[in-house]
């Protein structure tokens, strides 16, 4: 399995990643939670990129190709990835391109969880996520239940920045559904169903 997940923030791609991660045992490169996780440690990409993230910016181009170049080689990902919040833009799209090609790999697919934008303000505006592990959730949870962890709001998931992030996603990572119907491997499923449906079709999708 090597596969893009594409959808605007909120539309499930890391909750859907963390199921296929847990039934197939591939690699979730998830770009937002890379960055939290160097933000979080404090190292100089960290530090570059946590003012981007807070006012629902794309982080620069420069800062996340690397990331994703270096996870892309890490040994779980041999056997399959699923990318989660990369490519967010055309370049990025061009270069993860031209990556696979030296790599000498393919993708399977690229999945749009497709759901509409007032859709996506409600959920985010409500998603708690763990301080440990990032389970999202509801804003009734206060304790993940997954490992325990407290549950905070991102930053990020505030109103003013979430109206932004949605522009952000309809200018620059929208037209990536071009992009992929143009390699002829973009697949649609509805990202208004339960997380069940929503998973069940991913993986008929894929004939799993
Ligand atoms: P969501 O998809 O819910 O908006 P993510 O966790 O994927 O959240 O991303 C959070 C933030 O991290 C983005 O708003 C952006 O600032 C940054 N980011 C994540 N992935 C990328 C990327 N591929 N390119 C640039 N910035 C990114
Ligand atoms: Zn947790």
């Amino acid at each position: 399995m090597k596969i893009v997940l594409l959808g605007g923030p909120g539309a499930g791609k890391g909750t859907q990643a963390q199921r296929l991660v847990a039934e197939f045992g591939v690699a979730h490169i998830s770009t937002g939670d890379l960055l939290r996780a160097a933000v979080k440690a404090g190292t100089p990409l960290g530090k570059q990129a946590k003012s981007y993230m807070d006012k629902g910016q794309l982080v620069p181009d420069s800062l996340v190709v690397d990331l994703v170049k270096e996870r892309l080689q890490e040994e779980d990902a041999q056997r399959g990835f699923i990318l989660d919040g990369f490519p967010r833009n055309t370049a990025q799209a061009v270069t993860l391109d031209s990556e696979l090609n030296t790599m000498g790999i393919k993708l399977d697919a690229a999945i749009l969880i497709d759901v509409h934008p007032d859709v996506i303000v409600k959920r985010l505006s409500s998603r708690r996520t763990c301080k440990k592990c990032g389970y999202t959730g509801g804003a009734d949870m206060e304790v993940c239940p997954r490992c325990s962890g407290e549950m905070y709001q991102r930053d990020d998931d505030k109103p003013e920045t979430i109206q932004h992030r949605l522009a952000v996603y309809q200018s620059q990572t929208a037209p990536l559904v071009e992009h992929y119907k143009g390699h002829r491997i973009l697949k649609t499923v509805n990202g208004e169903q339960s997380q069940d449906k929503v998973y069940q079709d991913i993986k008929d999708l894929l004939n799993l």
